[in-house]
């Protein structure tokens, strides 16, 4: 007889058992449904792609593409690599498709593994699940604004009420050579005090350097100077919207300045979503975490061979978010069921943007999937974008209407018009529905 065979599940792995796998499922359910009630589609891309998509990408210096990708030959000598983030591949896979010439901004979500030979610990595992969301073709800050809603928004749904948004901005093209300058200028004359690692970094990327969990490292750091105070006029005029956007839709955000993001084709917004639970008794509850991380990353579709082209987008380890709901004494709903019909807000000037977001956001809490304008459009551009989606209203916030409190409602089958009272308009139409 042969014995026991022993197999074990590879290190970093993890089997999801039924009782378990009933949580995922609940919360991929509301994952899909809330993207869609921000008008975002559905993207699947292969869970391998060529290496060297991976490589460009995050650059050959990156710990990603150095330490933690699982790179393998197929039998056609092929140099494959299973994806170790989502952003890449859904770029790839906006230029192959055409997506390029779609009406812009193209919005879209994902869902899947994602593979990384990290050190597991805790919430940290080789195989992890992913869900990311990426607006294209929008270089407006409102883009920025609603990424972060959305993440915002999800953790609200599953009952995470202390989440804090850490905001930075690394800049672009355009002011972030002088800033790497006075970064290694500093740096260079304090090089004894660097690990071994932040001296490589010194060297290829600098930035990172602030990845560095290394205790002198982060002390160096503190007096480092910091690409906020190193930003030209459009970038700082952007971040300045960002902020104002944030504070109109009661986001809570601190200023992180030392925040960064590891991967080469980040420009401007980089922010992070940190759970601070309030003191809940147990040690568990207790601890922060970030349960999601994104920002703007303009150069990316370029840097595939694509046209110049505006991005940002989040992604969010689902394990993590998971592990701090059950921490917290929650659970995922139960069995969501569709969105009612889609409300696209048409919202008139940049000062009625945050109007635009309120009554979007207000609608989608009733049930409602809700589009609004990222690309600051006229109101033929914008009523155009209504019809193309397959909206059924159009809510249009005008700064005569906004004077007077009352928004117009067009109902798009019949083309009538009705003005309604703002603080009716949710339920107006959930009477119509
Ligand atoms: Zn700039
Ligand atoms: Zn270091």
């Amino acid at each position: 007889m042969a014995s026991t065979p022993g197999f074990k599940r590879p290190r970093g792995t993890q089997d999801i058992l039924p009782e378990e796998a009933e949580r995922w499922r609940r919360l991929e359910a509301l994952v899909h449904r809330h993207s869609a009630a921000f008008g975002y589609g559905e993207i699947r891309t292969p869970v391998f792609e060529e290496s060297e998509l991976f490589i460009r990408t995050a650059g050959a210096s990156s710990d990603i593409v150095r330490k933690e990708m699982y790179t393998f030959r197929d039998h056609g000598g092929r140099l494959l690599t299973l994806r170790p983030e989502g952003t890449a591949g859904v770029g790839r896979a906006y230029l192959e498709n055409g997506l390029a010439s779609a009406p812009q901004p193209v919005k879209l979500w994902y869902l899947g593994p994602m593979f990384r030979y990290d050190r597991p610990q805790a919430g940290r595992y080789r195989q992890h699940t992913q869900y990311g969301i990426e607006i294209f073709g929008a270089s407006s800050p409102l883009a920025d604004v609603e990424v972060i809603l959305v993440a915002h928004d999800l953790f609200e749904r599953l009952g995470l009420t202390d989440v804090v948004v850490h905001l930075n901005d690394i800049g672009c093209p355009r002011c972030r050579p002088a800033y790497r300058e006075a970064l290694v200028g500093y740096l260079v004359s304090r090089v004894d005090r660097l690990c071994a690692d932040c001296r490589e970094r010194l060297a290829r990327n600098p930035l990172r350097i602030f990845d560095c969990k290394d205790e002198d490292c982060r002390g160096l750091l503190e007096e480092a100077p910091l690409s906020v105070e190193y930003l030209c006029p459009e970038c700082r005029a952007h971040h300045e919207r960002v902020e104002e956007g944030l504070t109109a839709l009661g986001i809570p955000f601190v200023e992180d300045p030392r925040l960064v993001r590891g991967l080469d084709y980040y420009t401007r917004t980089v922010f992070e979503t940190v759970h601070q639970p309030r003191d809940t008794g147990t040690d568990a509850g207790r601890a922060e975490r970030v349960l999601c991380g994104g920002g703007r990353y303009d150069g990316l579709i370029e840097e595939l061979g694509g046209p110049p082209t505006p991005g940002v987008g989040f992604g969010m380890g689902l394990e993590r978010l998971l592990a701090t709901v059950a921490e917290q004494g929650l659970e995922p709903p139960q069995a969501v069921g569709e969105n009612r019909a889609l409300v696209f807000v048409v919202s008139l000037g940049t000062s009625l943007a945050a109007e635009g977001f309120r009554l979007a956001r207000a609608l989608r809490r009733a049930g409602f999937a809700a589009v609004n304008d990222l690309l600051e459009r006229s109101l033929r551009a914008q009523l155009k974008a209504a019809d193309r989606a397959g909206a059924r209203w159009a809510l249009i916030v005008g700064e005569e209407e906004a004077a007077r409190g009352v928004v117009t409602v067009r109902d798009l089958r019949s083309g009538r018009q009705d003005e309604v009272p703002t603080g009716d308009v949710v339920e107006v139409l959930l009477r119509e529905v």
